[in-house]
C-alpha cells in the first residue's frame, strides 16, 4: 500500500546525498568553537541573510527563545499574534525563561501590520509592563502557511525602530515565504534585529535551527545556549546536514507549493469539505463537515496521515519526502470519501 505522511514537514529522513556529506563532515568540539562544520554552517546562514554572526541549535524552539531572552528584560513584554508559535507552541518558554509577558493580537491569518501594532505598544508608565519586543513568524503556521513580502515587513520595522523595540523573525518556514513572494534572503538583514531559521523542515535536515543576530547578540546568545543545556560538541555532522540542505534544498521547495495547490484544489472540489483556505505555500488547512478525527481515521485506512489543528479542521504539510505519485494517490483517496 502507498503510504502518505502529511502531518508535518519535519518528518522527511535524510537523502543519501545529505548521509554522505554527514559521513564526511570535519568536526570539532563546538563549546571550544572548535567544530569548522558548524562554524562554517553559521557563516554561511548569516551572510545568505545578510546578517554579522548565527548560533546552531538543537531546535527552533530554542533559537526563538534565545532570541527571546537576547532582547527583552524581566517584565518586559513582546507582542506576537495570537497564533504565535512562540507563544502556543514553546511551552510557556515566554514567561518561564525570560520573565516577559505577552500582548496578542489578532492578525489577518496571523499576519500583522504597523497600524495594529502601533496602538499596543505601552506608554511609559509603571503600571504597564515595558514593551520591548515584536515577534512575527514568517510563513505563520497557523495562518496556513501564509507570508509577509519585506514590503509588508518594512512598515512594521520603521514602527519597531522609531520606538526602540527589537524585532525578531520566526523564520521556521522562511524559505517557503521567500519561494513565494521572490524576496531575497539578503534582504531581511536590514529590517530585524533576529532571525530564527529552522533546518529540518522544509530542507529537510535531521536536526536543528540557526539564530542570526549581530555579533555582540550571538555572542551572549552563546551563555543562554549553555544554560539551556544547547551547548553540543560534535555537532558538526548535523551542521553538514544543514548545509547540504541549503546548498540543495532551497529551489524545490516550489515543488512542495505546487503539490499544496493540488491537494488545495482538489479538497474546494469535496463535499464533506467546508472551506479550504488558500494554499500560499507548504500547508493546507480545510475545514470538514464531520468532525476531523473521523476524516483522518478514514485517511489512515488508507495508508495517509495528517494531523487535525481544531475540532473540524485538517492540516496537510508538504514536503522533501511527499512525491508526486503520493499527491496522485491522495487526490483519489480525497474523491473517494
Ligand atoms: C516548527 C516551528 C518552530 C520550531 O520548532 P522546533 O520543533 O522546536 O524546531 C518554530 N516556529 C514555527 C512557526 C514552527 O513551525
Amino acid at each position: 500500500m502507498i503510504t502518505v505522511d502529511l502531518r508535518s514537514d519535519t518528518v522527511t529522513k535524510p537523502t543519501p546525498g545529505m548521509l554522505e556529506a554527514m559521513w564526511s563532515a570535519k568536526v570539532g568540539d563546538d563549546v571550544f568553537g572548535e567544530d569548522e562544520t558548524i562554524n562554517t554552517l553559521e557563516a554561511k546562514a548569516a551572510a545568505m541573510f545578510g546578517m554579522e554572526a548565527g548560533i546552531f541549535c538543537p531546535s527552533g524552539t530554542m533559537t526563538n527563545q534565545i532570541a527571546i531572552k537576547c532582547f527583552t528584560q524581566p517584565l518586559d513584554e513582546l507582542i506576537a499574534d495570537q497564533t504565535a508559535h512562540v507563544y502556543r507552541y514553546e511551552g510557556g518558554g515566554i514567561a518561564f525563561n525570560s520573565g516577559v509577558s505577552t500582548r496578542l493580537l489578532n492578525g489577518y491569518r496571523g499576519i500583522l501590520t504597523a497600524d495594529m501594532i502601533e496602538p499596543e505598544i505601552n506608554a511609559e508608565n509603571i503600571h504597564y509592563p515595558h514593551t520591548s519586543l515584536v515577534v512575527l513568524e514568517n510563513t505563520v503556521n497557523k495562518g496556513g502557511g501564509s507570508c509577509y513580502t519585506l514590503d509588508q515587513i518594512a512598515p512594521i520595522a520603521e514602527l519597531c525602530q522609531s520606538r526602540d523595540l527589537k524585532l525578531h523573525l520566526d523564520g521556521a518556514r522562511i524559505f517557503n515565504a521567500l519561494a513565494h513572494t521572490g524576496d531575497k534572503a539578503g534582504d531581511y538583514g536590514k529590517y530585524f534585529d533576529g532571525v530564527s531559521v529552522c533546518l529540518s523542515k522544509g530542507l529537510g535536515a535531521p536536526v536543528g535551527s540557526v539564530l542570526l543576530a549581530d555579533k555582540a547578540t550571538i555572542k551572549y546568545a552563546r551563555r543562554i545556549r549553555k544554560v539551556l543545556g544547547g551547548g553540543m560538541r560534535q555537532a558538526g555532522f548535523l551542521a553538514a546536514a544543514a548545509i547540504y540542505a541549503l546548498d540543495h534544498h532551497v529551489e524545490r521547495l516550489k515543488i512542495d507549493h505546487s503539490h499544496a495547490q493540488v491537494l488545495a484544489e482538489e479538497l474546494a472540489k469535496c463535499d464533506w469539505v467546508t472551506n479550504v483556505m488558500p494554499a500560499e505555500t507548504n500547508i493546507v488547512l480545510f475545514d470538514t463537515v464531520q468532525p476531523a478525527d473521523h476524516i483522518l481515521a478514514k485517511l489512515e485506512e488508507k495508508g495517509i496521515k495528517a494531523n487535525s489543528t481544531d475540532k473540524n479542521r485538517i492540516r496537510f504539510v508538504t514536503h522533501l519526502d511527499v512525491h508526486p505519485e503520493q499527491v496522485e494517490y491522495t487526490v483519489q483517496v480525497l474523491k473517494s470519501l
